[in-house]
Parts: structure tokens; sequence; C-alpha cells
């Protein structure tokens, strides 16, 4: 069991997210955070003298893993799932942890702010959590000195005789003895809302006019002080992401889908906290639309689930409001679904859907032909990410080339690319891919796009040749490199002489045949298209 799970430990991705430890039961026994997946459960399986090292493995039987944006988004999740799972190893952990808030009191008629351990449903609106908990102090403390809203429980009205001190360091307006009014005590308070929000553009207007307002007026050290609230907030960025402080109930559905493969990954997010995922993995037809496969997987889902107030979706689902009619019929309330396109629900749709491609990458690990191109070269990971080239150049005097891309076997068409040849004079197949080669992995470095597990070029020797020497000279030697040669079907790969002849029946052969041939068709309708775009010309 162990070696099988240091094995699952090294495959996970090189990723922030948390890991969960789970017994023979499928019980979660530990909820850990990471900035790399990968590097932190492998430390699990080094030697070690932590007594609670080695109690956790001793009943660990499995490991799953759960992708985030950043380690931040990781160490709340990862508070919200030890608080939900309560796993045994955590216990500690779950005593000492949990991220303070900030409550405004906007019920009440002088609205206070105050920390919180909790987020409760009495009304208050509340902000947060923050992380690490200094950025609440600076929070509260900012409220105070740029809105004056106090920060104490004072009964108003009461029977103080003057303010408290707070009021000579000019961090409340003491609304306690009445040295302000409600009304402009309650614009404090909505200009704080705005504030803790993060709409800093709406704020930034207000207090723009009034500084202006001042201004006019004469009273020029108001107008400082505006002027000076601005210039801080320009600086300042308070965002609290991820857990949500309304307490609302949502589910959110990534999807993502590869062929006829399929996957959704859902989030379940009740009373402002998620609470637990759930993944799938089906098969649908290909060319299925993907919309018309979310709405009849999210309606089959609530046959079993119950159905929040609001759904959130990466794609809007076919007949949306006929799905939102039948669900709130079943709900016998108002159902919503939507797909977010700014702030915390759009992070968590991302969230959602790059788990559910992760989910498909495992599925593409499970593929023989990959198994066997790892095996028969040697790879250090499986190759998942394919990227083939061909050269074509027949009968015309311009060059043209293709690069086509395969994720776990299967053809990616976006990702497909067409180059025309700048640097080689007339039909050159070799320094052509030289050039193509070298243009296309210097962008990618430069932009920072995904390197390819392998690249194939189209042809025998001399093509690897020339492949290998670009890699080379943009220091990308250990990019794993293949040619195959028509006819024979021989796999030529660099420091090796003589070439591999796999079986006709080999699946690895049979990929890098559908890489090559993919290649060549793109390269040659490219051509074609050149061709008679100059004839019609
Ligand atoms: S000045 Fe009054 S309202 Fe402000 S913090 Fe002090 S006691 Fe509270």
């Amino acid at each position: 069991v162990k070696d099988k799970l240091k094995e699952k430990a090294e495959s996970l991705p090189k990723k922030p997210g948390v890991y969960l430890f789970k017994n023979g039961r499928g019980k979660i026994i530990y909820i850990g955070k990471a900035r790399l997946l990968n590097e932190r459960v492998k430390s699990y399986f080094q030697p070690s003298d932590d007594l609670k090292v080695q109690n956790i493995l001793a009943e660990t039987d499995d490991i799953d893993y759960i992708l985030t944006d950043s380690e931040r988004e990781a160490a709340f999740l990862e508070n919200n799932l030890v608080q939900q799972h309560q796993p045994k190893f955590n216990l500690r952990l779950k005593d000492d942890k949990s991220f303070p808030y900030l409550k405004v009191t906007v019920r009440e008629r002088f609205p206070r702010i105050a920390f919180s351990r909790k987020v409760e449903n009495d009304g208050a609106r509340y902000f947060g959590p923050f992380s690490p908990a200094s950025d609440a102090r600076r929070a509260l403390h900012l409220v105070g000195r740029f809105f004056r809203v106090r920060n104490c429980d004072e009964a108003i009205p009461g029977k103080r005789k003057r303010p408290c001190l707070e009021y000579d360091l000019e961090l409340c307006s003491a609304p306690c003895t009445g040295e302000i009014g409600e009304n402009d005590y309650r614009e404090g308070v909505a200009g704080a809302l705005l504030f803790l929000e993060g709409k800093t553009p709406q704020l930034t207007k207000i207090l723009t006019e009034k500084m202006n307002a001042a201004v006019r007026t004469q009273d020029f050290e108001e107008a400082a002080r505006w002027r000076d609230i601005l210039r801080a907030l320009d600086q300042i960025k308070i965002k609290p992401k991820m857990i949500s402080v309304r307490l609302e109930d949502e589910d959110i559905f990534g999807y993502a889908r590869q062929g006829p493969n399929q996957a959704v990954y859902v989030f379940r997010m009740r009373q402002g906290k998620v609470r637990e995922s759930r993944e799938y993995l089906f098969e649908e037809e290909a060319n299925r639309p993907g919309a018309e496969i979310l709405s009849e997987f999210i309606m089959a889902y609530y046959r079993k689930s119950d159905i929040p107030g609001r759904i959130l979706v990466s794609m809007v689902p076919s007949d949306k409001s006929g799905l939102e009619q039948v669900l709130a019929e079943k709900a016998k309330r108002k159902v919503v679904v939507a797909l977010p396109i700014r702030g915390k629900n759009k992070l968590l749709i991302i969230l959602a859907g790059r788990n559910a491609e992760r989910l498909l990458e495992q599925k593409g690990e499970d593929l023989p032909e990959l198994r066997e191109i790892q095996e028969i070269l040697r790879l250090p990971a499986l190759p998942s990410r394919i990227e083939g080239f061909d050269v074509s150049n027949t009968g015309a005097t311009e060059t043209v080339a293709s690069l086509v891309v395969f994720k776990n076997g299967r053809p990616n068409k976006n990702e497909y690319r067409k180059y025309k040849i700048k640097t080689v004079a007339g039909p050159n197949d070799v320094a052509s891919l030289e050039e193509v080669i070298k243009r296309r992995y210097s962008r990618v470095m430069r932009e920072g796009g995904p390197l390819p597990d392998l690249v194939l070029v189209d042809g025998g020797k001399p093509q690897l040749k020339a492949a290998s020497k670009s890699l080379v000279e943009l220091g990308l030697k250990k990019i794993p490199l293949v040619s195959l040669a028509k006819k024979k079907e021989i796999v030529f790969v660099p420091d090796r002489q003589e070439g591999l002849k796999l079986e006709g029946t080999s699946p690895a052969l049979k990929l890098f045949q559908h890489v090559r041939d993919e290649a060549h068709r793109f390269a040659v309708k490219f051509h074609r298209q050149r061709r008679s775009r100059r004839s019609f010309e």
C-alpha cells in the first residue's frame, strides 16, 4: 500500500492545493495544504521520526487532492474542510486556526465595526476571512482612520459625557456624545462598506466629490483629509477571497471535456463555506454539444442532491430557463443558474473548471499507448502533451509548416498552429523544421506556455537532428524528441544509432502515426489554402 501511495504522491501536480489522507473506509483522517502538492505530499514518505506522520501513514489507504489558485486559497479551503470533516489528526489544528472576519453591524442606528471569529446570521455584514490575521487589524484601523466608524459597543444614546480616546486620535467621530449626526455618520459607514467590499473606483469617485466640495467651501483642512485618504486608498488592496461571507448556499459546477470524455467537478457551498467537492467522469458522443450535456447532468445530479438557491456554471447549459423552472418546482423556491463573470464566484468557477480538467488528465493517464511510450522511451513522465511538426513544400515556391498538439492521446485542435517559413530559401525540409521549432519554443518560453512532454517530427535522422539542434540551442535539451520515418515506420531517438521498429499492433506506434499523419494533413491543408489564395489573386 505504501508503495502505491508513494507513487500517487509523485504523480500529484506541482500546483497549490489541499491534500486529503483517507483511511480504508474512505474517511478523511488528515487534511493539509501545500504550495506545491507534489513536493509536500512526497515529503511524508521521507524517513521521519515524527510520530504523527508515522501514525497518519499507518492508517492511510488513499490520497486525494483539490487544486486551488494559490496557497492562500488552499489555506482557506483547508480550514473549511477541517471544520467540516474534523479529521482525527487535524484536531489540534482545528482549535488553533480560525481566520478572523470583520463585522459591520449595519442594522444598528450607529453601526460599529468589530472582529469576529465566525459568521453568524445576525443581519450584520461580514468581511473576510483575513489571512494573515494582521490584515484584519489593519483594515479595522483604516476604517477608523478613513471613515471614523466606531469600534466600541457603547449604547447610543447612552450616559457618556465625553468621547473616549478614539475621538482624540481621530479614529472615531463620536456619535456617542452627538459630535456627529446620524446622516453624516451613516455616510461614513457607507464609505467603509465600499472600502471593505474592495469597490475602490466607486469610493474614489465619492471621495473626490467630497474633496472638491470642501475646496469650494474653502475648508482646506477637510479637503486635505480627503486627499490623504484618496492617496492611501490607491495603495491599499484588501481583497478577501474564496470564502463568501453572506452565508449563501451554492453549488459550483466546473465542466471540461475531451472528445467523448466528460468531467464535472462540483463544489458544494453551504452557509458560505465550501463543504464538499464531488467529481464525475463519464462518456458521451464526441460531437454532442457541451451545453446539452451539462444541462442533462445538472438535472440528473439534483435527483439525489438538495437544491441550493444558486447554481454557478462554467458554461451556460442549454435551456437554462427551463432548467431553472424544473429545479425551482422541485425545491419549492426560486433557483438561479448563473455564469459568473467576475469576483469571487468567477474564481470558484475557474477553480472547479481546473479540477475538472485535472480529472480528464488523470483519465488520460490510464491510456495504454501513453504508458507504452513512456516505457519504450524511458520518459520521466507520461507524455500527456505531445506536439508534432511537419513541413510542406511540394511543388511550390513557398514552404509552410504545421504544429499539432495531442493532449492525453487526443488532438486538441484549438492549439494547432501554422507557420510560413521565413528564413529558408527554396524547399528544404530539414532547415525549415529547424526554424519552426526554434520559433515555436522561443515563443512558448517568452509567453510562459506549457512545454510538451514529447516532440515528434515527421522524417528520419536528418529531421531529428535539426529538431534536436533547435531544442539544444534554446536550452530545452531535456524535452524528449522522436522522429517517425514514413514507409518503414521506424522511430528515431537522439543518441541512439539504431531506430526502433515497433510492432504494427503497438498502441504506441498507432499514436505516433496519428500525430504524424495529423501534422501532415494540417500542413498540406494550409499549403493548399495558400496556393489557392495566390491563384485567386
Ligand atoms: S468616541 Fe464614543 S463612539 Fe467612538 S469609540 Fe469612543 S465611546 Fe465609542
